[in-house]
This record gives structure tokens, C-alpha cells and sequence, in this order.
């Protein structure tokens, strides 16, 4: 962590080098990613470079909010990236694998003859350090954190749009300031997010209110199915797509899901199975923990990742199969002592 201004300075002197950068993340933007890749784009931009963002995956309604979301580009199979990019940033993926449909067109521009140079920046502990420069640090709460000391030691001030966008990465990471991850440089770096223009109660109100009636009874469905297994342990529910149709509504923040779910007593399991609107035979999984539970190495094995007590994988099975599948690989792994 203390070396994190070197690894900056290698950043930036890439940065002055050169004038066209593509942004990227993991598929599914969440306010982690799609904050940081914003407030990066806002520094180049600021600096008289060109920035342009391109995730796969649609982002929550919740988020479109974010100052510059409309300028993200939304990648679909077939869709040509821009020629001539110098550099390529990828944030918050563990692996080149999180960004799905787009993983090909970034290696191919990355197989080029005049191949871009890649800088990853994450904050996965499980990162495979694919990049060029790779500047991981599993410590920070967000990417969001990280992308603030970039842009601070760029000389960059930080303007009302990057603070917003900032403060959503951190806010939504750390689950409020509330997660084990956080820690005293994500209290002084929000400190000066909102010196700088943050109105946190507006912020609050988008991402975790602001719910239309359909939204509201979907929750509410989804914590009248809990189920509790291994002896109250693990706490699980489902999402499908008769669910999403009956409340004409998806999941905006499915992290409040869980994390309700989580604080039922004793449980230190929570999981959430979730239909994916185009395939119901693609189960996507969200998993969180409490101490002492790490939910990346609960998962590895069976494809998945993420943090200590937040992780995900998708399973290619149908829903039910996929709820019996994983409680039994939980029961098996046996990390209830
Ligand atoms: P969420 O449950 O909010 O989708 O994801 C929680 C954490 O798990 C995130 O940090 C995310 O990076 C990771 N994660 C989610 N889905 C997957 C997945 O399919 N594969 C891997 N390796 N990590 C995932
Ligand atoms: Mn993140």
C-alpha cells in the first residue's frame, strides 16, 4: 500500500505519453466500477485526452443517475471497438474472463500489431495480474479509492462530477461505510468527496429509495421465500423470471437483498439465485458472508470469485438444481466449525 505512489507515477507517466484511452470493467456495471470509470474518463478528459467507456451488460436503474452515464457505451456481440487506442484501463475485474462477451474484443485489440498497453487497476484479491502495470490492492475497500489517489496525485482537481461519481464507489462497496473493508482513508476520502460538492443524502435517495411499487413487492416476495439450511446457517432465496414478470420489475439493488437477508440471526451464509432475464438456464449467484466466512474461496471451486465476505458466480443449470448444487458444495466444504 505504501508503494501506491509509484505504482501511480507509472500510471501517469503512461498517461502523458499518450492521447487515446478505451475504459472497461467487469460485465453488469456496478457503482464501484461504473464510478470509477467515469471519474477516470473526467481526469483524462480534463487533461485533453480522449476516454471512451465500454462496458457489456446493462446497469441498474438506480445508477443512471451518475453523472456521464449516458455516455457509456453498452457493447453488443458483433459491435466494432474504436481503432487506434494507446491504452486500454480495465477496472475492478478480477480477470480479463469478468468482462464476458466483451473479453474477445479486448484480446484481439490487445493481440494487434500496435497493441495498446494495459493497465489494470483492482482491487479483487484474486486478480491475475493481467496487465502491464497491474496496481492491486485488496486492502481498498472500492477501485473508487484508488481512482481518487490517481487522480489527486495527477494535480487533477476533483470537480463536483468526479466527486459524485467517487463517493457512489465507495458508498456502494462498502456497503455505507459499514463493511469490514472500510477504513479510515475511506472516511477521509469521503470527507473530501463531500467537501467537494457530494450531497449524500440526494445519493442515498437514488440508489437505495426511489423504489416503484413493482420494485418494492419483488423484494418483498423475494424475503417471504428465505429459506434457512445447515442448521440456520445459510440463509437463501430466489429470483425468477415469473417473479420479475408478476412485479413488473428486476432487481435494482440486489446487494440491499442480501444484506437483509444476512441479518438474520446466526446466519453466516446469505445467498441470492437469480434467474438472468434472457436465459433462465444462466443462474447468476450472489453470495455474502460474515466473519469468518470467505466467500471468494467458498466459490473458487466452483468457478466463481470476488472478496472475503462478497462473491459471485453464475451457474449454467436450472434454478432449483443450482440451489441444491451449491448448498450441498457449502455443506461439503465444511467451513462450520
Ligand atoms: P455481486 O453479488 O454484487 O454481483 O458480486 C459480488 C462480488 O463478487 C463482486 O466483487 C464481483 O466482482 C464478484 N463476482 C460476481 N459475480 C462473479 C462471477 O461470476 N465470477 C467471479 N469470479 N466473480 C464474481
Ligand atoms: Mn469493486
Amino acid at each position: 500500500m505504501n508503494n501506491y505512489k509509484q505504482v501511480i507515477s507509472k500510471i501517469l507517466g503512461v498517461v502523458k505519453k499518450h492521447r487515446r484511452f478505451l475504459i472497461t470493467g467487469h460485465a453488469r456495471p456496478d457503482g464501484d466500477c461504473l464510478g470509477s470509470e467515469l471519474a477516470l474518463a473526467r481526469m483524462l478528459t480534463r487533461m485533453g485526452k480522449s476516454a471512451y467507456i465500454v462496458n457489456y451488460g446493462s446497469v441498474s436503474r438506480e445508477l443512471f443517475f451518475m453523472p456521464g452515464v449516458k455516455h457509456v457505451k453498452f457493447y453488443r456481440k458483433g459491435d466494432r471497438l474504436p481503432d487506434n487506442i494507446d491504452v486500454v484501463f480495465i477496472v475492478d475485474s478480477g480477470g480479463l474472463s469478468r468482462l464476458e462477451e466483451l473479453e474477445k474484443p479486448i484480446r484481439l485489440m490487445l493481440s494487434a500489431d500496435k497493441k495498446p498497453f494495459l493497465v489494470n487497476i483492482d482491487h479483487h484479491p484474486s486478480n491475475g495480474d493481467f496487465g502491464d502495470i497491474n496496481w492491486v490492492n485488496a486492502k481498498s475497500s472500492s477501485v473508487g479509492e484508488m481512482i481518487y489517489l490517481l487522480i489527486k496525485q495527477s494535480g487533477t482537481s476533483i470537480d463536483n462530477e468526479m466527486a459524485t461519481n467517487l463517493y457512489v464507489s465507495l458508498d456502494t462497496d462498502t456497503g455505507h461505510f459499514c463493511f469490514e473493508t472500510t477504513t479510515p482513508m475511506s472516511h477521509l476520502i469521503a470527507a473530501d468527496l463531500i467537501e467537494n460538492g457530494v450531497r449524500v443524502r440526494d445519493i442515498y435517495k437514488k440508489i437505495y429509495e426511489d423504489k416503484t411499487a413493482g420494485e418494492m413487492g419483488l423484494f418483498v416476495e423475494c424475503l417471504r421465500r428465505v429459506k434457512l439450511s445447515l442448521n440456520g446457517r445459510v440463509a437463501w432465496s430466489i429470483l425468477t423470471r415469473g417473479m420479475y414478470r408478476k412485479y413488473g420489475a428486476t432487481p435494482t439493488d440486489s446487494q440491499n437483498y442480501l444484506s437483509t437477508i444476512r441479518a438474520i440471526e446466526g446466519v453466516k451464509v446469505a445467498l441470492l439465485f437469480k434467474e438472468t432475464e434472457q436465459n433462465p438456464l444462466q443462474i447468476k449467484v450472489s453470495i455474502r458472508t460474515d466473519r469468518p466466512i470467505d466467500a471468494d474461496g467458498l466459490v473458487k471451486a466452483l468457478g466463481g470469485g470476488g472478496h472475503h465476505r462478497a462473491a459471485g458466480l453464475t451457474m449454467k443449470t436450472p434454478i432449483k438444481k443450482a440451489c441444491q448444487q451449491l448448498i450441498n458444495h457449502i455443506k461439503k466444504s465444511a467451513v462450520f466449525t
